[in-house]
């Protein structure tokens, strides 16, 4: 296939839009690969559609590869469904939410369970008919509340999901592994550096979990990855385990005059101690409760943990107005110790650890509080935010931090569904058995966002060429002479069954068409420039940037090369 750059709808930019803070936000649309529609919504032009769908291709055919059955369920979907699980709730805002003529409550889909659920249910009656990988290619909605960075966090993006349904645990643990398999070699093939880590399920419940993570700047997950042995987790899956030393007797509790002194900070300069000595205090309400939570000085309460540890109750920051309703907890001052509401603690906050806390007076804190002699903790949980060289859950090396793009999600999600909708089959012992249940995620139109972070270069985007929208773009640089080369060299790379971009724009500068042809980052540039009177043309490598003069029989020669 040809595609004439004179013919094709494509309009490269010299500029960013002005609200593109990320490398594959701004190049992609500058190489007129997607255009914005509205916040977070997006078209995908001829050659950004043929780049999706390259990266569409692989997937479905790794999914096929491990039995997979490809269908495609609607989009709009009865709001009931997600009701009757809880989601509707779950999701919240998230949730597009519409409403039809005859008064009926819909959503868009954020992702499936529900509706593969029940069509487990309707389809499939005997344990005969599973184990069941079911998979589509599709467009999910969510109504993000910060869509940003392009098509990397759409509120309508394309998704690959795929369930698995089994009759046990085995069965699923082995839906799984081939899922776990597949996402290995299609991230593989897609040319992506990434990592397969731990994650917290979030909002879907159930056991064993991990994530695919594709490192880039631009990412919004942290992940955290050990020097020493294999472990590497999202930042908020980790677990604290390292053993906290108890203090030698501290003697009793003494009462500081700490005038001034209502954050650590200052706490920690006016005493002249580390603010890992001190024990932070921070207020919120669970489910409307008032609830201290108590973390080391130097430590910052990662709320999104808190919250996951404590669903499904619903965690917020305390208000000035609580605070008016509690003459007893004194803003800045607070201390574990004689207080008569529920108490968190990290993990650090051990039995026999000793404390500068705040004393539940104005200006005052106390010194050797201990834990358990002087206060209780009735919870202890792991909410602290992860910091590099914190210990390794699994062999205690100092942990190393990165930020990464989510691309794949893996889960084993259990009955939570099918007991939901009840999907019993017949088992072998004649007895119906509760069919268990896997659900898996790529984010196909992400991916494409990602693989362009990661490769990009300062000249623009570069592609690997199993993603690439042609083999080769082929230049004509301007003159007679050059547009007939590359007219013959366009032909021939045809017929050799390769896919070519062919810039024949007449009126376009040769400046204006590398600068273009590196923006597009098609993998070889092949220019009918100088030499071509004599059947010379040039090689170029996108990537490496490197150049060789060549006759073009043996230009053809090389790219037809199937190594290439
Ligand atoms: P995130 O944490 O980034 O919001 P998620 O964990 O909510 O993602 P999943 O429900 O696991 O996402 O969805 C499966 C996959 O779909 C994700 O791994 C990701 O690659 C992709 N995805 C999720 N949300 C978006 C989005 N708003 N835009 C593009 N891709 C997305
Ligand atoms: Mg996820």
């Amino acid at each position: 296939m040809i595609q004439r750059m004179s013919r094709i709808l494509l309009k490269t930019l010299r500029d960013a839009p002005a609200d593109a803070e990320t490398t594959s936000h701004q190049l992609l649309v500058r190489a007129g690969y997607v255009r914005r529609s509205s916040a977070g919504v997006w078209s995908w032009l001829p050659l950004g559609k043929r780049v999706l769908d390259n990266v569409a291709r692989i997937v479905r055919e790794e999914m096929d590869a491990i039995g997979g059955q490809e269908v495609l369920l609607p989009a709009l979907l009865p709001r009931e469904a997600y009701e009757a699980t809880g989601r509707a709730e779950e999701y919240g805002d998230l949730l597009f939410r519409l409403t039809d003529r005859k008064g009926t409550a819909y959503v868009l889909g954020p992702t499936h369970e529900e509706i593969f659920t029940q069509l487990v249910k309707d389809q499939v009656s005997s344990y005969k008919d599973l184990p069941v990988i079911l998979y589509q290619i599709q467009t999910k909605y969510r109504d993000e509340a910060r869509p940003r960075s392009g098509v990397l966090r759409g509120r309508e993006f394309q998704m690959k999901d795929s369930y698995s349904f089994d009759t046990g645990e085995e069965g699923l643990a082995a839906a799984y592994r081939l899922h776990r398999e597949a996402y290995q070699r299609i991230f593989t093939r897609l040319g992506l550096d990434f990592r397969v880590v731990s994650a917290v399920s979030g909002a879907m419940g159930g056991s064993a979990s991990e994530e695919f993570l594709a490192p880039a700047a631009a990412g919004e997950d942290t992940f955290v990855d050990c020097p020493a042995c294999d472990y590497a987790a999202n930042a908020e899956a980790v677990v604290f385990t390292a053993a906290v030393p108890a203090a030698a007797d501290p003697g009793p509790v003494e009462e500081l005059d700490t005038p001034d002194t209502p954050t650590i900070e200052t706490l920690a300069a006016h005493l002249g101690v580390p603010a890992s000595a001190t024990l932070k205090n921070l207020l919120v309400t669970v489910d409307g409760e008032i609830t201290a939570v108590g973390v080391p000085g130097d430590r910052e309460v990662d709320l999104g943990k808190l919250a996951e540890h404590l669903a499904p109750a619903v965690v917020a920051l305390v208000t000035a107005e609580d605070f008016a309703a509690r003459p007893d907890l004194v803003r800045g001052y607070v201390g574990p110790q004689g207080l008569d509401i529920p108490y968190l603690a990290d993990p650090r906050i051990a039995p026999g650890t000793s404390w500068i806390t705040g004393a539940n007076k104005p200006g005052r804190h106390a010194a050797n509080v201990v834990c358990g002699r002087d206060f209780q903790v009735d919870r202890h949980l792991d909410v602290v935010t992860v910091r590099e060289g914190d210990p390794c859950p699994r062999c205690g090396t100092g942990l190393t931090l990165g930020r990464a793009i989510e691309i794949g999600h893996i889960f084993q999600l259990g009955r939570k569904y099918t007991d939901a909708f009840q999907v019993d089959v017949l088992g072998r012992d004649g007895k119906p058995v509760r069919v268990t249940m896997g659900s898996y995620g790529i984010g196909v139109s992400r991916a494409v966002a990602a693989l362009a972070e990661q490769t990009a270069d300062a000249h623009g985007l570069c592609w690997p060429r199993e993603v690439a929208p042609a083999d080769v773009h082929v230049v004509a640089a301007g003159k007679a002479a050059q547009t007939e080369l590359a007219a013959l060299a366009a032909d021939a790379l045809h017929a050799a069954g390769l896919r070519v971009l062919l810039d024949d724009r007449a009126g376009v500068s040769p400046g204006a068409k590398f600068a273009d042809a590196d923006l597009l980052g098609v993998p070889v540039i092949l220019v009918a420039g100088r030499r071509a009177g004599e059947g010379y043309v040039e090689l170029k490598d996108r990537r490496t940037g490197e150049r060789e003069e060549l006759q073009l029989a043996e230009a053809l020669r090389r790219l037809s090369r199937p190594d290439l």
